[in-house]
C-alpha cells in the first residue's frame, strides 16, 4: 500500500491486555517515523488489565491531523485477539480494507458465568471462514501455534507484524531493524523467524484462512461439550508473582517452595483460563479438549 493520497494511512490495532497491542503498535509509529512520516499514535490501555480490551490507532502521512480512525476508515485492522478483531471490524474500510487476526480465542473472566468445566461461556460464534466471506483481503491466523511452534508463545505479535508487513510499502529490512530494537536480546531470533513466517503466511494469497487453526481457546460451541483439562506451568517464566494463585476461582493453584506456581488439586480445576490470561509472564498454557461423546 503506496502512501494514500488523500490522506493519512490507518491501521488499528486490537487485543486484549498483555497481549502486546502496544508494542506492535510502537513498532510501526517507529518504523514510518524512520521514513519520514509524520505518525499520530492514540491509545487505550491505562484502565485495560490483563484480559480486558485495548487498542491503538496508528496513522501516517505527509501530515496527519487527528490521532484517532474514524469508523469505516482503517486500511488494515491488525487483531490479537478473535473476539476483540469482531468487536472493532466496523472502523475497517469496506472497500479497501484489509483483515488481520489472530484466531486465538481469550473468554473474558466475566464471561464464564458457570464454575463448571466445560461450562458455558459468552463467546462470539462467527467463525474465520464465515468473516473471511464479508472481508475483501484478510487473513484469520493462527499466529499463537505458529509463535508456539517456533518456541515462544510471545512471538505470536511478531507473526501479526509480519503479515502486517504485506500491506504496507516498508522494506523487510526496515521491519526487522525496529524489531530487533523493542525485543528482548535473547528472543531476536525466534521473533526474525516469526516475522518470516507471517510475511509468508500472508504471501500466499489476498485472502486465507487457517483451517487447522487451533484457536487455543475454546470456541462458544466447544463450550457446550465436557472437556478434559491439562495444565501446564513454564517453571523458568513463572516469577511467583502469586496473581493466578489468588484469583483462581476454585482456589486449586499454589506457590511450591522455590516460589513457583503448581497446580495442587487438579480435579478442582475447571479450566477456566482465568490464569491463564491474567499470567503476566505467559507461564500457564491451559489446553482445553473436548472429550468425544460415543457413537450411540
Ligand atoms: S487453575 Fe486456572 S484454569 Fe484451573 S480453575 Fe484455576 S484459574 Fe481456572
Ligand atoms: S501469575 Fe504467572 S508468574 Fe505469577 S505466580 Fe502465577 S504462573 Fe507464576
Amino acid at each position: 500500500m503506496a502512501e494514500k493520497k488523500n490522506g493519512p494511512t490507518n491501521v488499528l490495532i486490537v487485543g486484549v491486555g498483555g497481549q502486546g497491542v502496544i508494542m506492535v503498535s510502537k513498532v510501526l509509529a517507529m518504523l514510518c517515523q524512520n521514513h519520514g512520516y509524520e505518525v499520530k499514535q492514540s491509545e487505550v490501555h491505562g484502565m485495560a488489565k490483563r484480559g480486558g480490551g485495548v487498542f491503538s490507532h496508528v496513522r501516517f502521512g505527509s501530515s496527519v491531523w487527528s490521532p484517532t480512525i474514524p469508523v469505516g476508515e482503517a486500511d488494515v485492522l491488525v487483531a490479537l485477539e478473535w473476539a476483540e478483531a469482531l468487536r472493532w471490524i466496523n472502523y475497517m474500510n469496506p472497500q479497501t480494507g484489509t483483515f488481520i487476526a489472530d484466531t486465538q480465542k481469550i473468554v473474558p473472566p466475566f464471561a464464564c458465568r458457570v464454575r463448571d468445566r466445560g461450562a458455558d461461556a459468552m463467546y462470539s460464534e462467527e467463525t474465520p471462514a464465515e468473516i473471511m466471506e464479508n472481508v475483501r483481503a484478510g487473513y484469520a491466523m493462527d499466529a499463537t501455534s505458529i509463535a508456539e511452534d517456533l518456541g515462544n508463545l510471545k512471538a505470536a505479535n511478531t507473526v501479526l507484524l509480519g503479515a502486517l508487513s504485506n500491506s504496507l510499502e516498508f522494506s523487510v529490512d526496515a521491519w526487522l531493524e525496529v524489531i530487533r530494537s523493542f525485543v528482548p536480546p535473547k528472543s531476536i531470533d525466534i521473533n526474525m523467524e516469526a516475522f518470516a513466517k507471517g510475511r509468508e503466511w500472508a504471501q500466499a494469497g489476498p485472502k486465507r484462512v487457517d483451517e487447522n487453526a487451533k484457536g487455543r481457546g475454546v470456541s462458544g460451541r466447544d463450550l457446550h461439550k465436557q472437556v478434559e483439562t491439562k495444565l501446564e506451568i513454564t517453571e523458568e517464566w513463572c516469577k511467583g508473582c502469586d496473581i493466578c494463585v489468588k484469583m483462581c476461582p476454585e482456589r486449586c493453584l499454589r506457590l511450591n517452595d522455590q516460589l513457583i506456581s503448581e497446580l495442587h488439586k487438579p480435579d478442582a480445576c475447571t479450566g477456566c483460563r482465568m490464569c491463564e490470561w491474567l499470567c503476566p509472564d505467559f507461564a500457564i498454557k491451559i489446553t482445553n479438549t473436548p472429550i468425544m461423546e460415543p457413537a450411540e
